[in-house]
């Protein structure tokens, strides 16, 4: 397993979510995200809600 990061959508720059996933099923959607809102960037300082398909 692996930290899930996705791209912040503002910044354009990886952001590690605090999520320790499998990376591979989160993207085919194997497994479903239940707490997919990153709150307060570090990169922006938003929320970001974010899907498989955002995993980088
Ligand atoms: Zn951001």
């Amino acid at each position: 397993m692996a930290m899930l990061m996705i791209l912040c959508p503002v910044k354009k720059k990886p952001v590690a979510t605090g999520m320790d996933m499998p990376i591979e099923q989160v993207r085919s959607g194997q497994i479903q995200l239940t707490n997919n809102t990153l709150a307060n960037c570090p990169e922006c300082g938003q929320n970001h809600t974010w899907s498989g398909k955002d995993v980088i």
